[in-house]
């Protein structure tokens, strides 16, 4: 397998490398993340407010979660290991005048030097691209304050998802490249459950990411057959 000692998968960098162009634009393979972007955004400050909060954004990609996080007055950093689309985060960012600091780090990587600096931690659409998603959420659990809230948002390992996040997202509807997902690399609930607790964070809420681009309606609630959403705290 094409892996890194640092739990970076290249391919994956590659993948989004190629991408990362058209990371703003809001008719491009990265529609999705546009869609369901107003939807997270709000659930994350409905549970932890974002004014004025130190914020770690893992995965950051293009940063449109970052950005907007941003935009509600919390102090963002962005991490991720492709370089093209952090480039393309910094110049948005510079043009439309959001404050966000952009690191090329993983969250591995920073979790001595910054542990506990964190009043949230995200890492949305991420783990299911890395070779050892467990230790990303080690990580995340040692850079959260005690008190803080961490994010994280997958999909599910299930026919479900296979036939809406492989099957239709790439090859029927053609929303996403082929092979932007991987299902082997998909992630159970009750396995990131295990991860969350074995980092020491509480699981607080599960909540299903339901996307249809056909009808154009996303919103968050019940089924975590395929996207889903879930917030820990560390209540140490
Ligand atoms: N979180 C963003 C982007 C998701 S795309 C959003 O939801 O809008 C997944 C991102 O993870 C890509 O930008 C990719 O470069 C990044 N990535 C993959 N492996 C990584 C790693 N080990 N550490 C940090 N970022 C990584």
């Amino acid at each position: 397998m094409a892996e890194t000692a640092d739990n970076v998968d290249p391919q994956e960098i590659r993948k989004f490398a190629a991408l990362a162009s058209r990371w703003w634009d809001p008719h491009s393979e990265f529609k999705p993340l546009h869609d369901i972007n107003p939807l997270r955004l709000n659930y994350i400050d409905q549970h932890s407010p974002l004014n004025g909060q130190r914020v770690l954004d893992v995965g950051c990609g293009g940063g449109l979660l970052s950005e907007a996080m941003a935009l509600r007055g919390a102090d963002v950093t962005g991490i991720d290991m492709g370089e093209a689309p952090l480039a393309v985060a910094q110049l948005h960012a510079e043009q439309s005048g959001a404050s966000v600091r952009y690191l090329h780090r993983t969250a591995e990587a920073m979790s001595d030097a910054e542990a506990g600096s964190y009043d949230i931690v995200t890492c949305l659409e991420m783990l299911e691209h890395v070779p050892d998603p467990a230790a990303v959420v080690a990580a995340c659990a040692k850079l959260v304050k005690p008190g803080g809230q961490v994010y994280f948002s997958t999909l599910n390992r299930t026919p479900k998802s296979f036939l809406f996040a492989i099957v239709g997202a790439e090859y029927v509807l053609r929303l996403l490249p082929r092979g932007t997902h991987e299902y082997a690399k998909f992630i159970r609930p009750s396995e990131l459950e295990s991860w969350i607790r074995a980092s020491g964070l509480t699981l607080r809420d599960l909540t299903g990411m339901h996307y249809n681009p056909v009808l154009r309606y996303y919103w968050l609630g019940p089924g975590v057959g395929v996207n889903y959403m879930v917030r820990c705290s560390r209540d140490d």
